[in-house]
């Protein structure tokens, strides 16, 4: 089943790429009384993990294609890597596409940029990021100051992605609008220039938040609970408590790479939020 919501003009098509499995060694502070609760209500083991998704979008309007990242291509096994094959079962072609816009450069989220030779997969494509982003992964002391993102080959990957798309990276700073009724949000935290994308039309907004939360189970309910994968988690605590903050007051719909479903943030349960689905399905 493909999902597709209407904003304005604007078509945003959920390609999901896989399945994974969000445990407390990912979520620390889900290794608790409140952790084994929240796996409990939602009728998992105690421990977890909680199943959650890897989703790319694409973004049509008239005769425009657009991805909001990629997913995970060949970087996370056999499992992951389907979100080329939800958009050609939308009825598309690679070479439709004429921008990406980039949330961060994480491995799930542009390892489906490339093929299995290294190249471009979408070979009309630019790519949009944000200057803060674009600056963390080629800046060549990044490696020596993040050795364990380094051994896990993320800088490889991105060194090779923004290779295979050489000539046709864009670097915005943040807040820029990429098209009309598309933007770049700061949401800085996650990776130095992790980037949410705000799509506006008439008086409709869905913002695709990026990594702001990899579990709505876990985090939604405790903002505070970082992912072991943030580069600075001091900095995406006060970024993800700041927009859930915003969020609940607004009539903004939200959606990410790793939320299932495109729903209204509420405030609920003490201090904590959830996804209101209700609305909008
Ligand atoms: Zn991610």
């Amino acid at each position: 089943m493909i999902e597709e919501h209407r904003i304005g003009e604007f078509t945003l098509i959920t390609l999901l790429d896989g399945i994974f499995l969000c445990g407390t060694e990912m979520i620390r502070a889900a290794a608790s009384e409140e952790g084994a609760e929240l796996f409990k209500s939602a009728g998992l083991p105690a421990s977890g993990p909680s199943p959650e998704p890897i989703n790319a979008f694409a973004l049509k309007r008239n005769d425009e294609l657009w991805l909001i990242d990629a997913g995970c291509g060949r970087e996370l096994g056999p499992r992951f890597g389907k979100a080329p094959e939800a958009l050609r079962a939308a009825g598309y072609t690679f070479d439709q596409v004429q921008g990406i816009i980039l949330s961060h450069l994480h491995e799930d989220h542009v390892g489906g940029l490339i093929n299995e030779d290294g190249l471009a997969l979408y070979p009309n494509a630019t790519l949009f990021l944000s200057e803060e982003e674009w600056a963390f992964w080629t800046d060549a002391t990044s490696p020596e100051q993040y050795p364990r993102m380094a051994e896990a080959g993320l800088f490889r990957l991105a060194t090779s992605v923004l290779e295979a798309y050489a000539g046709r990276v864009t670097a915005l700073p943040a807040n820029s609008e990429v098209i009309p009724g598309v933007s770049l949000v700061p949401l800085h935290g996650h990776t130095p220039g992790h980037s949410g994308v705000q799509i506006r039309d008439a008086d409709q907004q869905v913002l695709i938040w990026g990594d702001v939360i990899h579990s709505t189970l876990l985090q939604l309910r405790y903002p505070d609970w970082s992912i072991g994968f943030d580069v600075d988690p001091q900095q995406a605590v006060r970024t993800r408590e700041r927009l859930l903050a915003q969020l609940a007051t607004e009539d903004t719909l939200v959606a990410g790479p790793h939320v299932t479903g495109i729903g209204r943030i509420r405030s609920c349960c003490s201090g904590g939020y959830r996804l209101d689905l209700s609305r909008y399905q």
